[in-house]
């Protein structure tokens, strides 16, 4: 396993800058004045991406479960309304000019939508040169037609179909790498992809996860993988976290927690999952449509009115995190006991590196 480690298991990393650091981060909206309706869309949240031999690093939930808009916050966008989003310490929010542009180059992201991206009345390869030029990434024309080339065929695009022409003039597939290359092209230190594929059919969305994969594996850049798609999120990540409601329902290392999940809610997403397999009852959980719509309760575990183990003590208490194997934690009372980890130290939750799994674990 990669990048994002896991878990307490006792060597903290003490005092180590990480590449990314979510640090009890909460994100509410509220709209009115007189009645203010709140949204809590990120209830401190707190993860950390490692520089050194990064992985791809899934943030997966329903719509409405907070993974957009942590997104966002990595990437600036938003502010947050407690708790600090870190870039190789220093506060996303507040960074001075020149660290700021460094920023921008350096953390790029791939949206759902490859269209929305483009200026439809420029050209690829004015679409291409803006960044080049904008951060001096080339000495020379020359050189920079040979980086836009290189970055073209690293995502499987061939540069004499793609250059010259204008992006409705490209598939959806060819939009959505061209997207890939152009961050490529920037020499990102991480990727935010948000739902990168959840707008390109079946037979590209290979395609696409194989450029990111081999932009993890081959250039080492770490990838924050966005989805509502276990699916995709198993096949490309190395580590997952699962969020309900803008908190994290467990979180650790992916085949783990696709295989053999442990929070009812990951339970819940994984059994909605038509895998290939015709001895698995699919759907044998039964889905809960919570009476409030399926917003959280007022105390409590956020799950409670969903969940199928709900006990008494879940409308009461907010669950801990529990240690439900070496590499992964539930926040849930079933595992009450459990070593637990206080919500304080969430934040070194993933500063060790997980230990090999048992199989099967
Ligand atoms: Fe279900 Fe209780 Fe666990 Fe929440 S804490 S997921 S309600 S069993």
């Amino acid at each position: 396993m990669r990048g994002l480690s896991s878990m307490s298991t006792g060597e903290w990393k003490a005092n180590m800058t990480h590449l990314l650091e979510f640090r009890n981060v909460s994100k509410i909206f509220s709209r009115g004045i007189v009645h203010k309706d709140v949204t809590v869309a990120v209830d401190d949240v707190s993860f950390s991406i490692e520089a050194e031999d990064p992985g791809i690093i899934s943030l997966a939930g329903e719509s409405g479960s907070g993974k957009t808009t942590l997104g966002l916050m990595v990437l600036g966008f938003l502010k947050t309304t407690e708790g600090d989003v870190l870039y190789k310490g220093n506060n996303v929010a507040h960074l001075p000019k020149q660290e700021k542009k460094n920023f921008r180059r350096e953390v790029q992201a791939v949206f759902q939508d490859p269209f929305a991206v483009y200026n439809p009345f420029y050209r690829v390869d004015h679409l291409m040169d803006v960044p080049m030029k904008k951060f001096n990434l080339a000495a020379s024309k020359t050189e920079g037609q040979e980086l836009i080339e290189k970055a073209l065929n690293t995502v499987g695009l061939r540069p004499q179909e793609i250059l010259g022409r204008f992006p409705h003039q490209l598939s959806g597939g060819q939009r959505q790498r061209l997207v890939v290359a152009r961050a490529l092209l920037l020499q990102p230190q991480l990727l935010v992809a948000d739902e990168p594929v959840s707008m390109v059919d079946a037979s590209l969305r290979a395609t696409i996860l194989k450029s990111l994969n081999s932009l993890n594996r081959d250039f080492g850049i770490p990838i924050l993988y966005i989805t509502h798609d276990l699916t995709t999120a198993y096949h490309i990540s190395d580590y997952i976290i699962i969020l309900y409601l803008g908190s994290v329902m467990e979180a650790g290392d992916v085949d783990s927690v696709i295989k053999n999940p442990q929070h009812p809610y990951t339970q819940l997403l994984v059994d909605s999952i038509p895998w290939p397999d015709l001895q698995r009852k699919w759907g044998e959980q039964e889905l809960i449509v919570p009476e409030n719509g399926g917003g959280a309760p007022k105390a409590g575990c956020k799950f409670a009115p969903r969940c199928p183990h709900v006990m008494s003590e879940c409308r009461q208490h907010i669950p801990s995190f529990y240690q439900v194997s070496a590499s992964r934690v539930a926040a849930c009372h079933l595992y009450k006991d459990a070593a637990m980890m206080p919500k304080k130290d969430l934040g070194t939750l993933f500063t060790t590196k997980p230990p090999s799994q048992p199989s099967g674990n």
